[in-house]
């Protein structure tokens, strides 16, 4: 069986090709990639500072059929077998795009549809690289997201045990890198420019972690506050701001909070598999404090490669694989995009 993934649901056009290889003997299967072709519109939204849902639309809309046509070729097929595609969480605008293209070449192939939830993608990834997934908690870090799942099987739906009160980690990163003039997405710059500062310079707030805050939420709001009343008042006092002791104070706090939930969740829930995905996973404090945190708590750390943390089709393709070989049902043509859909409907 090979299915295509479709994923519009931010600034990347995403269209991915899997084919399922069956396990023999009760041992679990596997998709296998067969293509990963990504149009970004980041560059377009560099100067208004974030993702311009307008911008992404269009660009969606330039995009996907060149996009679908490479996938193809890359994969050397005419047509998969199967279409999945992500129908939520995201922009309105640009999820019906990849969804409208999806029905049209469902309809045109004459194969079935699934609804794919965009966040279940970012967890089943990872077996393209790691193999099987078993239970396991997943950290959901990106522009948009900041969610803390339990995943006990990809073709199930998924519990959410927490998500951020207010900004997304990686917009923390990109609204604090842009206080300090590191330009737009500033979280890779700003990853670079904390490797020249001390981490311990200044204490930033860890949100929500006193005793009677929820267990598993997030907010970051709080710390994105304090590094600009930080900034205002060196720059009110003459003083020089220290830019990288700033960078990796912040990214300190936001590495130390992230990792601490993830590794209690794992411990509450007896789960000894901790998944990273999304954009800011790329970060190298998230990365070696997860790694540290895990190696001492006796966890296994999984990380996709950081072209595959980021949105992709073949994300989708591959959740798509597991839901389809889990024998749920197609969807049918007229099913709509959802551009608030909880993580809880996972696969529809
Ligand atoms: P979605 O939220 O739908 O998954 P997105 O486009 O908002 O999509 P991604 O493309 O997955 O998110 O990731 C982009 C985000 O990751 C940006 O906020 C960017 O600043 C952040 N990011 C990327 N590299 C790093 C890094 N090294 N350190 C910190 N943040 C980073
Ligand atoms: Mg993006
Ligand atoms: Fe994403």
């Amino acid at each position: 069986m090979i299915v295509m993934g479709i994923e519009s649901s931010c600034d990347e056009t995403g269209v991915g090709i899997v084919a399922w290889e069956p396990g023999t003997d009760g041992a679990p299967g596997r998709a296998v990639m067969l293509a990963d072709e990504v149009a970004s519109s980041v560059d377009e939204h560099a100067r208004f500072g974030g993702v311009v849902p307008e911008i992404a639309s269009r660009a969606h809309l330039e995009a996907i059929v060149p996009t679908m046509r490479r996938a193809r070729e890359a994969a050397g097929i005419d047509r998969p077998d199967a279409i999945a595609v992500t129908i939520g969480p995201g922009l309105a605008g640009a999820l019906l795009v990849g969804v409208a293209a999806a029905k049209a070449y469902a309809l045109a192939w004459d194969v079935p549809l699934y609804a794919m939830n965009h966040l279940g993608g970012h967890v089943a990834v990872d077996t393209l690289e790691h193999g099987p997934m078993p239970e396991c908690v997943a950290l959901l870090v990106s522009g948009g997201h900041t969610h803390l799942l339990h995943v006990t099987d990809l073709a199930a739906p998924i519990v959410e045990l927490g998500t951020t009160v207010d900004d997304a980690a990686g917009e923390a990163f990109d609204k604090v890198a842009r206080l300090l003039d590191l330009g737009y997405p500033g979280g890779p710059a700003l990853d670079r420019l904390a490797t020249e500062g001390d981490p311990h310079a200044i204490a930033f707030p860890r949100g929500m972690t006193g005793p009677r805050d929820a267990r598993y939420d997030f907010s970051f709001s709080g710390v994105k506050t304090a590094v600009a009343r930080h900034v205002e008042k060196c720059r009110r006092d003459g003083v020089e701001v220290p830019m990288a002791d700033v960078a990796a104070s912040f990214q300190e706090a936001v590495a130390d909070v992230l990792t601490l939930k993830a590794i209690r969740a794992c411990t509450d829930l007896g789960v000894d598999t901790l998944v990273l995905g999304g954009g800011a996973t790329a970060n190298s404090r998230i990365r070696s404090l997860a790694g540290e945190r895990c190696a001492a708590a006796g966890i296994t750390l999984r990380v996709p490669t950081p072209r595959r943390c980021t949105d992709n089709g073949v994300m989708i393709a591959t959740l798509g694989a597991h839901v389809i070989a889990g024998g749920a049902a197609p969807s049918p043509l007229t099913v709509a995009t959802d551009p608030g859909l909880s993580v809880q409907l996972s696969q529809l």
